[in-house]
Parts: C-alpha cells; structure tokens; sequence
C-alpha cells in the first residue's frame, strides 16, 4: 500500500520485490502523487534498471568473473546507442541546462558527426527511424548497428574517453559491462566480447511506456539525431499520468520482461 509522505511535492511510497534471474531486486521507491510528464521517471526508471544490473555484477563476481569496464575506457561509445522517447526529452531539458561553451562543444561535434553520417549514406537513415510507425526488432537494426559502427564515431559526450554526461547519460549505456578483457572490446563485433546479461533493458521499458501513452509504436531513436527528436517533437512531452500509475506502467512492462527470461 502507499504511504503518504510530508514534502512541498506530495509523494506516494511503494516497496517493491522483483524476481530478477539474479536474485529479488527490493526498492522502496516515492513518485509524486500529482500528474508529471513520462520524462520525469526517467531517472527512477534508469535506477531501477542499474539496480538489477549490480545483482548481475554481484552474480558473475561469485562466479570468479571480474567486471573489465573502468573509467577511461570509452571503446564501446562507439556503437549506435538507442534511446526511448521520454529519454530524449530529459537528455535534451539537460543539455539545455549547461554552460554554454560545454553545450557547444557538443554542438560542433554533432554537426561533423552528422556530416560523416551523411557522406556515409547514414544520416538519413537514422532519422527514418526515429520517426519510422513501426516497432523495429534487433534483426531490423542489425545492418544499420553495423554500418554506424563500421565507422568508429565517437560519441559525441565522450571526452578523454570518459562520459562527460555521466549522471544523465542514457539507459542504454549503463546496461553494458563485459567480463572479456578490456583490449577486445576495440572490435566490438569479436564474439570473444562476454558482456553481462541484462535483465531488463530500460530503453525499452520506457519506450513501450511512451507507446502505451501516446497510441504510436515503441521506437528507439539512435543518438546522434535524438536532440533534434526531441526538438520536433517537444509538444508530445505532455502526457501527463500520476507518478503512481507511470511506476505501475513500467513496473508491468518490467515484468513482461523478467517473464520472457524465465
Ligand atoms: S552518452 Fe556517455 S556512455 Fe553513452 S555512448 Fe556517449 S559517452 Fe558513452
């Protein structure tokens, strides 16, 4: 049952338990009682997915296995990151919030990434999917991952070969740690690659949570034109639900998940 909390902003508190592969993941977790935008449990949402991931982390550890992902190696952000909907909108509000000459930075690395995207035939291609009706497999993304990272861009937050949006960076890349050396991850396509299984993919969840919200399919929007998403479509953010039902709603896509890996 929820509680009550004393705050300016009323919140609902709800304890969770959920049957991971790893092991029961419990939360106690408060939402806002009053309507809020999807984007605003983006980060409630992408904590819950790294809560799961550390069962993961604690599993393969007891099983001799020791996480090779540090600070400095940044060879997987080089790869087609996926982004749902409400992520784009936060990465947009949060970019928007930063010094301008950070803001820039990424600006002018976004305009020569696009430049290359374009002259690789890519560009297009990326955008057709952020706006494609239809909901897109892994099969359907393969050629595309393929052809983008053929390329090596590297993603336009990477500085010193760190995340320099670390806080807010999208799910997707808090969902990947491997256990194979370090050095092999320079070819992310070697199957000697042994990256740790993923309970559930955050992305997803929240992007099968905006296509619920919205009516329309449950896209992913490839990062380098995810901005310029959000920027189109900055009057969809309005689809207001109560904390507590947008927990509920994702709570079930969740389980949906945890479902198919039994
Ligand atoms: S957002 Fe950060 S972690 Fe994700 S690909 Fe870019 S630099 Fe890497």
């Amino acid at each position: 049952m929820p509680k009550q909390q004393s705050s300016s902003k009323p919140l609902d508190t709800f304890r969770l338990s959920l049957p991971t592969p790893a092991g029961d993941l419990q939360a106690e977790i408060s939402v806002p009682t009053s309507f809020i935008p999807v984007s605003d449990i983006v980060p409630l949402m992408r904590s819950l997915g790294e809560q799961a991931l550390k069962l993961e982390e604690v599993k393969v550890q007891q099983a001799g296995q020791t996480i090779s992902c540090r600070k400095g190696c940044g060879a997987c952000c080089r790869v087609l990151v996926p982004v749902s909907p409400p992520e784009a909108f936060t990465l947009k509000k949060r970019i928007e919030q930063l010094p301008a000459s950070q803001r820039n930075r990424y600006f002018q690395r976004l305009v020569t990434v696009k430049d290359t995207l374009s002259k690789a035939g890519l560009l297009g291609r990326l955008v057709q999917l952020s706006e494609t009706r239809t909901q897109l497999s892994d099969k359907d993304m393969e050629p595309v991952n393929q052809a983008y990272y053929a390329q090596r861009l590297p993603c336009i937050f990477l500085e010193d070969e760190a995340c320099s949006i670390y806080d807010f960076r999208p799910a997707a890349c808090r969902e990947y740690l491997v256990t194979s050396p370090a050095e092999f991850c320079q070819d992310m396509t070697d199957p000697a690659v042994k990256p740790v299984s993923v309970p559930f993919r955050i992305a997803t969840v929240l992007s099968l949570m905006w296509a619920k919200l919205t009516g329309g399919p449950a896209r992913l929007i490839p990062l380098p034109v995810a901005l310029d998403w959000a920027d189109r479509h900055a009057d969809e953010n309005q689809s207001y639900e109560t904390g507590g039902t947008l927990l509920e709603m994702g709570l079930e896509k969740i389980l949906a998940f945890l479902r198919q890996r039994s």
